[in-house]
């Protein structure tokens, strides 16, 4: 089949990766912004032996799962692209990955799954957004070339895959709406007094990048990173600062960073504070989680109590337990869990995680909780469980890649009763499992919504040991 246009398609599924999947001569297509059920002319992009990809030209027939996307940055900004989908859908297809992920990644006879934990909040959800500065915005296929410099100027979200080119945002629905308030002020006073925005390319230009995070009890904290500064924008950079602090008296904990590096994160430089307190804080089940500039901190407040809810349902602490928390970032997890047990013991690699841990854990009130710093795989030996109790739970909730294969083999020594798994990615998940198959059976799966309109799902999962 040469690439090309093919007529009145039906499209049948959705795929792992969130792209819907038609099939014409035992041919797998992936499509983006189409649902199942829909009727679409679609143009083939790229073809290999068993698959190709496609864009939709057009649309015949809209099936029953389709909703009117909300946002007009809708099919170029890269977040939210499952807007398309009514919301009851997106969790069928949520749910169906973690199964599909188990069953055939792992190879793993998965229990009846329990049903996904929807959002609360299907907009506004978030609690951090990151924007980003550029004198090039992305031009729009109907939109002129030749602009002005504050036309072309633009603060939003990279278009994906393009590290070099910025979407300006008008209205984002992922944060509260003061966030759109604070960043499209910004971006007009940098505009009106000639502050200039980086090239992507050169990283000349002095603003970079806006953070801005809110917590559940209605503070707010912003982040301004710019490029390098002298003596002459120093005055520029002040007069920004000042502006965002009179015009904005919600914003509770304002900073600033000078980063001079290639790539833009924020956890190697030091921030400073403009005004205000240095952190904001998060509720959660009734402790306060200090957030700082750097903090990690679940991105949905209300699905993260419902996620710590659920795992703490799984774990069913007692008194008498040795818990780990593994991959413990601030320590939410044995915060939560510390009260009914004995002891929780909190592994996590970046060293300012496991401070703001332990200083969560003294706001708390809470005594029985250490937190170590390190890679996993180094800290999480014999004689480290030696050490620290032999563990009747452990709970591990690591990044998308899963666990190093030490760490699974030294969990497996150590052989707690039951292991909780939380992860963001279900086929690394399944994975996991599988090399712990023999001596564990999965007990049950509890998928759980934490970004609505993005394929995302997060799967907690409980593991019993099989000979006890
Ligand atoms: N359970 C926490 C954080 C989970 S995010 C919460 O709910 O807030 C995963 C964490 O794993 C991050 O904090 C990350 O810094 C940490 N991490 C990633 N790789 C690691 C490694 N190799 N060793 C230890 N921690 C690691």
């Amino acid at each position: 089949m040469p690439l090309s246009i093919l007529e009145k398609v039906e499209i049948i599924d959705v795929a792992a990766e969130g792209n819907a999947i038609a099939k014409v001569d035992n041919l797998v297509i992936f499509v983006p912004f189409v649902a199942p059920g829909d009727i679409v002319d679609i143009k083939l992009t790229r073809k290999k032996n068993r698959y190709a990809e496609a864009t939709a030209l057009k649309i015949h027939h809209h099936g029953e799962y389709r909703e009117e996307p909300f946002c007009e940055h809708f099919q170029t900004c890269g977040g939210c692209r499952w807007q398309h989908l009514k919301y009851e859908k997106q969790l069928h297809y949520k749910q169906k990955q973690v199964t599909d992920a188990l069953e055939r990644t792992g190879k793993i006879i998965a229990p009846p799954m329990l049903p996904i934990i929807a959002s609360e909040q299907t907009t506004h959800y978030r609690n951090k957004l990151e924007f980003t500065f550029s004198d090039r915005r992305w031009i729009l296929p109907h939109e002129p070339f030749d602009q002005t410099p504050e036309e072309l100027s633009a603060l939003g979200f990279h278009i994906p895959g393009r590290f070099d080119k910025v979407l300006d945002i008008k209205q984002c629905h992922l944060q509260p709406h003061l966030s759109n308030k604070i960043r499209n002020a910004v971006k007009h006073f940098c505009n009106q007094n000639r502050i200039d925005f980086q090239n992507l390319r050169t990283h000349r230009g002095l603003m970079r990048n806006l953070i801005i995070r809110n917590s559940n009890r209605g503070e707010w904290m912003v982040t301004v990173v710019f490029g390098v500064f002298d003596n002459h924008n120093a005055d520029r950079r002040n007069k920004l600062l000042e502006f965002i602090t009179q015009t904005f008296p919600e914003i509770t904990s304002l900073w600033y960073v000078e980063n001079p590096k290639p790539n833009d994160s924020i956890n190697d430089l030091e921030p400073v504070l403009y005004s205000g307190q240095p952190y904001i804080t998060e509720q959660l089940h009734g402790m306060q989680f200090q957030v700082g500039p750097k903090s990690f901190m679940q991105t949905n407040s209300t699905q993260a109590e419902k996620l710590y809810s659920a795992v703490n349902n799984l774990a069913q602490p007692s008194n008498n337990r040795t818990i780990y928390d593994l991959y413990s970032g601030t320590g939410t997890i044995a915060a939560i869990l510390s009260p009914n047990c004995r002891k929780v013991t909190g592994v996590e690699y970046v060293a300012e995680a496991t401070n703001a841990a332990r200083n969560n854990a003294a706001i708390n009130s809470i005594h029985n909780a250490t937190f170590f710093s390190g890679d996993m795989k180094d800290i999480l030996t014999q004689s480290f469980f030696d050490q620290n109790g032999a563990p009747d739970i452990i709970v591990t909730d690591p990044p998308r890649a899963g666990m190093h294969g030490k760490v699974i083999e030294n969990i497996l020594i150590a052989a707690p009763q039951k292991i909780i798994y939380v992860s963001c990615n279900p086929a690394t998940q399944a994975r996991d499992i599988a090399l712990m198959q023999q001596q564990y059976k999965v007990e049950k799966i509890q998928p759980i919504d934490m970004f609505p309109h993005t394929h995302h799902v997060e799967s907690i999962a409980l593991l019993t040991k099989t000979d006890t």
